[in-house]
C-alpha cells in the first residue's frame, strides 16, 4: 500500500538523513534520537519517518534594529514549519541568546507531537531571535518583533503558521505581530497569533493555560499514586509564565512549595514559599532571589531537593546523566520544553520517578491557543469558565490516553505520548500521499 505514496518504503536505512543545517544541534539530536525511540516502539512506514524527521521548511531571517543610541544592530531570526500535514503550523516565538537554528527545529519538532497528542488541527513550529530581551528597552523590543514580522511575513498567516508566546515573549509581543501583520493585509486579523491581550481577541484563561495543564497532570499522577496534594511538596524552576502560574496553581490545591529559581537565582523554604507574596514582590520589579520569605540556595540545588514534584519550567536539557541519578522527587513534570536529554531519561526509567513528559504536560498552552484561534475565526468568544472546562477535559482526555497506553505497551511515557503524537501526523501523512 506504501510503496506508492512513500517510494522510500523498502530502503532499510538509517531513518534519519543527517541534514547539517541542524545535526550539530544537541537539542536536534535530542529530539531525533526520541523520534527514534517511537520508531523502535510502534509500526511506521521509513519513508514517513524520514519525512517527519526533518522540518517542512526552516527560514533564517537577519534583523536590522535601531538601537536607541542610534546604533544599527543586526540580530538573527528563525521560523521553523515542521508540519502543515494536520493544518496551520503552530508554535511560540522565543526570545533567548543561545537560539539556534537546530533548537528552533527540535522545538517545531515537538511542536507537531503535542498538537497530534491533543488532536488539534495544526502541525507544529517554533521561531526565535538569538537576543537577550532582558538588555533590550521597550522601543527596541518593538522594533525588532516589527521587522522580524515583516521578514516573516510571506510564510505566516492564520492559514499557515499561527504564533503565540514562549521563553522571553508575551501578549505585548504578540499584539505587536498582529498591528504589523493586520496593518500589511489592510485589516485586523487577530487570527494570526495567540496568546495576546484579551483587549486584541486574546483567549481568557491562555496566559495561566500552561501552567494549570502542568497542574491537572500533577493532580491526576498524584491521585494514581495515591498522593493527597495536601501532604505533598514541590520545587520548581523558572518563575515565569509556566512555573510562576504552576506554582499558583499548586499551592492553590495545597501542595507546599519549597524552592523556586528564576535565571537569577534560586530560593528556599522549608515551610513552603508564600507564592502569592513572592509573585508581588516580583511584580514590583524586585529580583527573586532578594524574596524575604525564603532563604537563597545554588541554583544547581533546585533539581536535587528532596519533593514530592518536580516541575522544571526554564529551559531545555536541564536534567542530563551528571544529575538525572541525584533528583530527589516521586514526579517529574516537565513543564519545559526538552528539559530531560535521552541519556537522562534512561536513568530515570531506573528509578521509580513518574515522568509526565513535556509533549504532554505543557500541553495546555496550545490547546487554550486553539480556543483562540477558533473564537478569533468564529469571532464568537466563549466564558472564562468554558475555556477553563475544556482545556480540562482534553488535558486529562490527552493523560489517560497516554497512561493506558504506557500501561498496555509498557511502555515510558515518553515513548507512549510520543507514540501517539507521531502516530497520529503518519497516518494523516499516508492517507495525503505524498505530492507530486
Ligand atoms: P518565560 O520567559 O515567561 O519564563 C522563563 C523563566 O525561566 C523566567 O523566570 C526565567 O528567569 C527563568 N530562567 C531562565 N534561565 C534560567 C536558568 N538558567 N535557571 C532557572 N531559571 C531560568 O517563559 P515561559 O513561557 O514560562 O516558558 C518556559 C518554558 O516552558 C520554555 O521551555 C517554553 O518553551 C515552555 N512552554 C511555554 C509555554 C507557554 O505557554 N508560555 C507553553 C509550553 C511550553
Amino acid at each position: 500500500m506504501s510503496s506508492a505514496v512513500t517510494p522510500e518504503t523498502n530502503h532499510h536505512d538509517h531513518p534519519h538523513t543527517p541534514n547539517p543545517v541542524f545535526e550539530n544541534s544537541p537539542t536536534y539530536q535530542m529530539a531525533c534520537r526520541q523520534l527514534d525511540a517511537v520508531a523502535g516502539a510502534i509500526d511506521i512506514d521509513r519513508g514517513v519517518l524520514r519525512r517527519m524527521s526533518l522540518p517542512k521548511r526552516a527560514l533564517v531571517v537577519s534583523i536590522p534594529v535601531l538601537m536607541d543610541d542610534n546604533r544599527t544592530e543586526v540580530f538573527t531570526g528563525y521560523r521553523v514549519q515542521h508540519s502543515l500535514t494536520s493544518g496551520p503550523s503552530k508554535g511560540g516565538l522565543r526570545y533567548h541568546p543561545s537560539v539556534d537554528l537546530g533548537e528552533v527545529a527540535a522545538l517545531a519538532m515537538w511542536m507537531s507531537w503535542k498538537c497530534g497528542i491533543m488532536n488539534l488541527p495544526f502541525g507544529g513550529a517554533k521561531g526565535g531571535i538569538g537576543v537577550d530581551p532582558a538588555l533590550m528597552s521597550r522601543g527596541e523590543t518593538e522594533r525588532l518583533t516589527r521587522r522580524f514580522t515583516e521578514e516573516v511575513l510571506n510564510v505566516i498567516g492564520p492559514r499557515m503558521d499561527v504564533m503565540a508566546p514562549d521563553l522571553g515573549t508575551d501578549e505585548q509581543t504578540m499584539a505587536w505581530i498582529m498591528d504589523t501583520y493586520s496593518m500589511k493585509v489592510g485589516y485586523a486579523c487577530p487570527e494570526v497569533v495567540t496568546g495576546k491581550p484579551v483587549e486584541l481577541g486574546g483567549c481568557i484563561g491562555r496566559r495561566e493555560a500552561t501552567g494549570r495543564g502542568v497542574t491537572y497532570c500533577i493532580l491526576e499522577a498524584m491521585k494514581e499514586l495515591n498522593l493527597r496534594p495536601e501532604e505533598t511538596t514541590a520545587a520548581v524552576q523558572g518563575f515565569g509564565n509556566v512555573g510562576s502560574v504552576a506554582c499558583q496553581e499548586l499551592a492553590r490545591n495545597g501542595v507546599k512549595i519549597l524552592a523556586i529559581s528564576d535565571r537569577y537565582g534560586a530560593i528556599h523554604n522549608a515551610k513552603g514559599i508564600d507564592v502569592a507574596a513572592l509573585t508581588r514582590h516580583v511584580a514590583g520589579g524586585k529580583l527573586l532571589k532578594d524574596f524575604p520569605g525564603a532563604e537563597p540556595i545554588a541554583p544547581s540545588d533546585l533539581l536535587l531537593t528532596p519533593c514530592t514534584v518536580l516541575v522544571p519550567a526554564a529551559l531545555e536539557r536541564v536534567i542530563h546523566k551528571d544529575n538525572a541519578k541525584r533528583l530527589r522527587c516521586r514526579i517529574l513534570a516537565e513543564g519545559a520544553n526538552g528539559p530531560t536529554t535521552p541519556e537522562a531519561d534512561v536513568l530515570l526509567s531506573d528509578s521509580d520517578i513518574y515522568v509526565i513528559p513535556d509533549v504532554l504536560c505543557n500541553a495546555g498552552g496550545v490547546t487554550v491557543s486553539y480556543f483562540e484561534w477558533v473564537q478569533d475565526i468564529q469571532q464568537f468568544l466563549w466564558s472564562e469558565d468554558q475555556v477553563n472546562q475544556k482545556l480540562k477535559e482534553l488535558m486529562l482526555r490527552a493523560f489517560h490516553q497516554v497512561r493506558g497506553l504506557a500501561r498496555e505497551r509498557k511502555l515510558a511515557m515518553r515513548t507512549a505520548a510520543l507514540s501517539l503524537g507521531v502516530q497520529k501526523i503518519a497516518k494523516e501523512k499516508m492517507r495525503r500521499g505524498l505530492y507530486p
